[in-house]
This record gives structure tokens, sequence and C-alpha cells, in this order.
């Protein structure tokens, strides 16, 4: 087969273009990107060796060679892992594969400092290797095959394939060095490196100069070390390692638990949202090993889907090292280690509640809302759950717990209230909760989708119910120190509130549900409220979104008796031919209701239509 030359995907070319003239400081980091994807190369052959073990007989010790020539101007990266085949040179060094690395591309600006600033978050793996080398050579040879590939590019926009000579399995990178990177071909550099960015990686990085090979890194699985022999750093390195992340990890849990199971976990809660957080795969991170094996990434039963946020490792003493991906389906022992690790992971997500509000917080902004999935999902951890929620209210801007609400409510008041809607600026002026707030009485206001989802499971927090305000009655007049409550009495004789209410029902017709009086508005004229028997309002709209639903449930149009357009309207009531006039203002106070519910008015014709002739007849008269 003679060489091919073939394009990179154009995001690999846009990225290559960053890279070759970036000014980036941290051009070391190509080392640790490129001895992590060895790393990962050899957990890779360790797993199918398990099932193969002619993979790695004729060669079972497993590492990275690292060899500078300074002569050359070269450094040569060499693992015997898993290598690569003519199309996984192709696919995996031609494109873009990684979610996070495409999401860096499309984020990308063209701003150089901008785009700069990303790479610090993102990093570009194996493409970094041009931040100090204009010309890359792999060779590479699959486990199990004989043909091997070499693959060459100087990262300005097109690569080669060809067929080459390697003697045994893996990957071998040659670096051509810059002119301004010949540093990285001097053996003290290196080891330096190595030890700052790569000392965790569990199997033995080793330095072949002046004649002899010699290991630079603890070469230990970090996990397998004491907590107390562990720097911040070297925790911190190999979670940029373990989840492909930049950030600094916002929570750090490394413990070993010893009784009927066995097991070491070393799991990570991210600083900064993952990009992947709400696919509807929900697909988990932590990787699972067995005694040191790396087994999956992919194991949902690990640990429960509103953890996915979670990064790092869980290395089980107890599973059989030949266990199938699909043996791990429904096995009594991993489900055992679930259920701890879980309770564990809660309870030091309670402790940071409780000891640092603030940071807990930061945590709560990228992740409650994956959190609350649990709320519905996890009966068993429920309760310890509920704690840890957090909500935005009508009480302030902070956030508040259930705890904190509890202990706010009002003289009489039984139920926690809430309200869901989209948006937390809109919730805070919607006129259902006027009535609420006049009373000092707390509202949570919810804005994630699966609000909707756990209220209803959940129910309620230590026997008080989750009320939403814009369902049902408003049951206000039980609340509170009756001499202290604002003024409540109706500046609308009760006869006259009662005809007007009479009249916009028989205008109104089917448009309704029904008209009543309301006792939860103070400002405004007239709201929309959801029976009790019906779905919530958002719920509603939110499943029409989603064509879950087809048709609406009718609507309760409430009216505000203590409104002095109420109180006109109520007094015109009586006089002659009025009927018709007031048939407009109930469809122009339907549709204002409507408006502010953030829905679309059914008939915007007829709405313009009334206004622009109640309007006519305001400046005529
Ligand atoms: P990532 O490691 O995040 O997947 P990289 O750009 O670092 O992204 O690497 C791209 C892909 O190239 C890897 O996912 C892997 O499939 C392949 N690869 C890179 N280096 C090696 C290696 N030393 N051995 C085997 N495969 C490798
Ligand atoms: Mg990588």
């Amino acid at each position: 087969m003679p060489q091919e030359k073939r394009s990179f995907q154009a995001e690999v070319s846009r990225l290559l273009d960053i890279v070759a003239h970036s000014l980036y400081s941290e051009k070391q980091i190509f080392l640790r990107e490129l001895i992590s994807n060895a790393s990962d190369a050899c957990d890779r052959l360790r797993y199918l060796a398990l099932t193969e073990p002619g993979l790695i007989a004729d060669d079972p010790e497993i590492k990275v060679v690292l060899t500078p020539d300074k002569a050359q101007r070269t450094l040569t990266i060499a693992d015997n892992g898993i290598g690569m085949n003519h199309d996984e040179l192709v696919e995996n060094l031609g494109t873009i594969a990684r979610s996070g690395t495409a999401r860096f591309v499309q984020q990308l600006s063209g701003d150089q400092r901008k785009d700069m600033s990303l790479i610090g978050q993102f990093g570009v793996g194996f493409y970094s290797a041009f931040m100090v080398a204009d010309h890359v050579e792999v060779v590479a040879r699959k486990a199990g095959e004989e043909q091997a590939w070499r693959w060459t590019s100087d990262g300005k926009g097109e690569f080669t394939v060809e067929p080459a000579e390697k003697a045994g399995r893996g990957t071998t990178i040659i670096l051509h060095l810059l002119a301004d990177a010949t540093e990285y071909a001097e053996p003290v550099r290196l080891r330096q490196i190595v030890k700052t960015y790569s000392d965790h990686i569990a199997l033995p990085i080793r330095l072949a100069a002046d004649g002899k090979e010699d290991t630079l890194n603890t070469a230990a699985a970090l996990w397998t070390r004491p907590r107390s022999e562990i720097t911040a750093d070297q925790y911190r390195e190999f979670y940029h390692h373990v989840a492909h992340a930049f950030d600094e990890p916002w929570l750090t849990l490394h413990s070993k638990a010893e009784g009927t199971l066995e097991y070491t976990s070393l799991l990570f809660v991210p600083a900064a949202k993952p990009f992947d957080l709400f696919d509807p795969v929900r697909k988990p991170h932590v990787k699972l090993y067995v005694r040191r094996v790396f087994i999956t990434e992919d194991c949902a039963e690990l640990l429960p889907a509103y953890l996915r946020f979670l990064r790092g490792i869980v290395d089980s003493e107890d599973l059989p090292l030949n266990v199938s991906r699909e043996m791990l389906q429904n096995n009594p022992m991993l489900a055992k280690m679930r259920g701890q690790i879980t309770k564990r992971v809660l309870s030091e997500l309670a402790k940071k509640a409780k000891d640092a509000p603030e940071d807990y917080a930061k945590f709560w902004e990228n992740f409650g809302a994956v959190l609350k999935e649990g709320l519905y999902e996890d009966h068993e951890h429920r309760d310890q759950l509920l704690p840890l929620m957090r909500f935005r209210s009508t009480a302030g801007d902070g956030l508040v717990s259930f705890e904190e609400y509890v202990a706010r409510m009002k003289p009489g008041q039984e139920a926690i209230y809430t309200i869901t809607g989209d948006d937390l600026e809109l919730l805070r002026k919607s006129p259902q909760i006027e009535g609420y707030r006049a009373k000092g009485v707390e509202v949570l206001l919810l804005t994630d989708a699966i609000d909707e989802f756990w209220m209803p499971a959940v129910g309620a927090y230590e026997a008080h119910a989750l009320k939403s305000v814009t369902r049902g009655a408003a049951d206000l007049a039980k609340i509170g120190d009756a001499e202290k409550a604002p003024e409540t009495r109706p500046d609308t004789p009760v006869g006259a509130l009662a005809s007007l209410i009479a009249l916009f029902k028989l205008s109104l017709g089917e448009a309704v549900k029904d008209v009543r009086s309301s006792d939860r508005l103070t400002d405004s004229a007239v709201c929309l409220v959801a029976d009790e028997g019906d779905l919530d309002m958002h719920l509603e709209r939110l499943l029409k979104q989603h064509r879950q639903l087809a048709a609406t449930a009718k609507r309760i149009l409430e009216v505000n008796p203590r409104h002095p357009l109420i109180a006109r309207l109520a007094a015109m009531v009586d006089k002659d031919g009025a009927a018709g006039e007031l048939g407009d203002f109930a469809w122009l106070l339907l549709d204002q209701a409507r408006i502010l519910e953030g829905e679309q008015l059914p008939d915007p014709g007829a709405f313009a239509r009334r206004l622009a002739s109640v309007l006519e007849r305001g400046l005529a008269a």
C-alpha cells in the first residue's frame, strides 16, 4: 500500500492553527497529554488481556519510555499499550471525536487571546504535540495485529499514512522539536515535567538517556497511596488526567472501604459544569477498576445517574477480574457499593453545605438541577437529599434550604409555597405571589424543568405540603396575625362584585373554567390559576412544548376586588347598555393575564381590536 495523503477534518485544522500560533505559556503540558494517552492505551490493553492473555504474553511489562535526542533535536515517546491500526490512526488523529474538544473548537472566537484562555480550560490532547514540534511522526501497531503504520504531519492541514516496520505492539510518537523547544530534549527538564504532571500515572514512565533507563514517576496508582502522602497538586493532576478536565476540583474524596466489601474510591466534584451534563444519555464518568486493572468507564450501575457530575475512580478488591461489562448489570456487589458510595458523597456534600455555605452555593449553581433528579429516582436516599436542596425565594437573593424556609413560616402557615417558571426575574413579578408577599409569606421560585417532576413525587417536607401558588385556592386567610394583616377588605361592594363576576363568566363562556374573586392579588387586577385537580400551568406549557400534551385544561380567572379598575367596572354593572363594554373588558383582562403568564394569545387580532376600541372610548369620554 503506497503512502496516502489526507486532509484533517476542518475542526482539527482550526485547532492546529491555534496551537501552532499560540503564545501559550505552558507548552510543557504537551507531555502530560501524550503520557495520559499512553496510559489510557495501556489500561485498555490490560483490560483486553484479561480475556486474551496472548495479547501481552510476548511483552508483559507495560510501560512508557521517553527518549530525548539532543543531536537530532527529537523526543520520542513510546508505549506498549493497545496501539492503533490504519483506520484508527486516521480516525483518532485526523478528526475530533471527544465531545469536550469538539465543543472547544465550536467556542473558538478567532480572537487569539480569548482562544488561548480556552485552551487552558479544555486541553487539546494529542494536537498539543504541535506546540513544540513542527513535524510529528506516529508509528503504531495494534496489539494482536502484524502490520504497523506510520502517520506523519507538519500540522498544516494534511497528514500522511503508510505501512511501516515496528517490532512490538503499541504507539511510538517522534516529535521533531521546534528550534525554541529544545529544552524538551533535556533529560533534566523531562524529569521535572513528569514529576509535576504525571507522577500519579500507574505505570512506569522511563527515561532512556546516556545509555541507561530509569523510572521517573512513583508508578503506583495514586489511589493506592495513603492520603497523607498525596499532595493537593498530585490530586489535581490526577483529576486532570482521569476527568480530561482542566479546572480545579471543587471537592476531592479519597476513601477506602474495609468491611464486607473492600474498595477504594477517589472521586472529584468538578468546579465547572461539564458540557454533557444535561445530555439525555446521562453518561456516567467514574471509572471502575478491579484490583488496579481498568474495567470500564461506562458502568451505569456503579453510581446513580444524578451523581453523573462525579469524576474519578472506584477500585474494587472483590469483583472478579474477568468480570465482563455485561456481568456488571444487576450485580449485587456493585449495587451495595453504589449504595455506600452514594451515602458517602451525599454526607460529604451535607458537610460542605453546613461548613462552607458560600462554597456550596457554587456547587449548587452547577449541579443542583442534577441532584434534584435524585429526589424522584432514589427513594432510598431521599431523606439525605432533601436537606441538600437549595432554592431561590421571595425572601431575598440568596439560596434557601427547606430547613430555613420552615423556620421562617408564618403563624397559621402549613404549606411550603412554590411557583415554577422559566425565568427567575419574571417569577419575582408574578401576580400570583403578590398576596403572599404582602403577608410576608415566602414563596420558593423554581426554574429548573426538573422541579415539576420531583415536587409531585416528594409531595411534602416534614409534613409541610409543597403547594403551588398558581394552582387551587390561595388559602391566605388562615395565615398570619389577623390584626397585623394588611387591609384585605374589598373596596368593591359584595353584590356588585358578584354581578361583575357573573357577567365576566357569561362573556368569556368556554374560554375559562371559572371566574372568581381572589385573595392572592394586591397590585394586579387579574391573574390566571389552574384548578386544584389540574396540572400546574408551567408544567402544562412544558409538556406542550415537548408535544407530550395536545390540549390544555381551562384556567380560572381570578379578579382582585381591591383593585380600582375592578371597583370601577363593578360600579358599571347596573348601568344600561354596559354589558357589551364590560364584555370587552372581560376579554382584555383575560388576555392580559395570559400575557403575564408568558402565553401566546389565541386571537391577537381580537385583542388588538378590543384594546383600540376601549382606548378610543376612553379618549372620547
Ligand atoms: P482523548 O485522549 O481525550 O481521547 P486525544 O486528542 O488526546 O483525545 O487523543 C485522541 C485519540 O487518539 C485517543 O482517544 C486515542 O483513541 C488515540 N490515541 C492517542 N494516543 C494514543 C496512544 N498512545 N495509543 C493508542 N491510542 C492513542
Ligand atoms: Mg488525551
